[in-house]
């Protein structure tokens, strides 16, 4: 069973809600990087303040900035885990790389959920969350496809790629999320 895993998306795909049912089905650390930025905004932290108006506008936070965040947890971590929302660009999958070789590990498997962008928006607008307007919104997948799009050749070509579509109910996509990884 694969235990290293990175979930792929563009926004509004379902990377977290799948991320943390298939975290806890198999006992695995879930490290959202937006969950985790989004939390250094709320208390306010140096890191915070200064992620957040990147946040807003639908830019990417620095690699070094969210690099600093999920390096300490990988490393402390005991148990397998779901990166979601990280790698997000070339660097950081370099990046990340790097770090995973120093604590001598390796990703088992990058699922990619797909999605419409027609229905992505739709998703993205009724979540309403602060960067959920539409203008950030069209904004945040332009930057999917310029910056993070290019992940999916660069883990095919490592033969890591698991694609699954991210229509229907949580739970069909799970299954199918359960199905790739068996
Ligand atoms: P979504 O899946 O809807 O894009 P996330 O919660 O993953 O939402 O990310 C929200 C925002 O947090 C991004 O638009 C970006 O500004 C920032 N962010 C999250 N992860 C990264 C990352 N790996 N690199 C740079 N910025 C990031």
């Amino acid at each position: 069973m694969k235990q290293r895993l990175v979930f792929l998306g563009p926004p509004g795909a379902g990377k977290g809600t799948q991320a943390e049912l298939i975290a806890q089905k198999k006992d695995l650390l879930h490290l959202s990087t937006g969950d985790l930025l989004r939390a250094e905004v709320t208390a306010g932290t140096d890191l915070g303040n200064k992620a957040a108006a990147i946040m807003n506008k639908g830019e990417l936070v620095s690699d070094s900035l969210v690099l600093s965040i999920v390096e300490q947890r990988l490393n402390d971590s005991a148990k397998g885990w779901i990166l979601d929302g990280f790698p997000r660009n070339v660097a950081q999958a370099e990046l990340l790389q790097i770090l995973l070789s120093e604590i001598d590990q390796n990703i088992e498997a990058v699922v990619l959920i797909d999605l419409k962008d027609e229905l992505l928006v739709e998703r993205l607008i009724s979540r309403g969350r602060a960067d959920d307007n539409e203008i950030v919104i069209r904004h945040r997948l332009e930057v999917y496809r310029e910056k993070t799009t290019p992940l999916v050749d660069h883990y095919m070509s490592q033969g890591l790629l698991k694609t699954v579509q991210g229509d229907g109910d949580i739970k069909a996509i799970s299954n199918r999320i359960d199905e790739v990884l068996s």
